[in-house]
């Protein structure tokens, strides 16, 4: 899951014109990690490049959505000027 998050957050954050620094970067990855459940944990690489394929498509839609959802909150409070908690 995290690996998908962040191969596809560069995309997100260009598409909705989003600041591209490191500090809004890690925040949208942050954001979105944290609303997507952890449901299948990977142990061996050979296996997680089988698995990502099923599981990119199954999740497509719900990782897009929350990739969605924490470019617009960075967007509304970057955080790379200043320490307020975004949360
Ligand atoms: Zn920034």
């Amino acid at each position: 899951m995290e690996a998908l998050v962040e191969e596809k957050a560069p995309r997100y954050i260009k598409m909705f014109g989003l600041c591209p620094c490191e500090r809004c970067a890690a925040d949208v990855k942050a954001l979105t990690l944290t609303n997507l459940q952890p449901a299948y944990i990977v142990r061996r690489r050979a296996e997680a490049h089988a698995m990502l394929t099923v599981y990119e498509s199954r999740y497509n839609s719900t990782i897009f959505a929350q990739l969605t959802r924490a470019c617009k909150i960075v967007m509304d409070s970057p955080r790379h000027d200043r320490e307020s908690s975004l949360l």
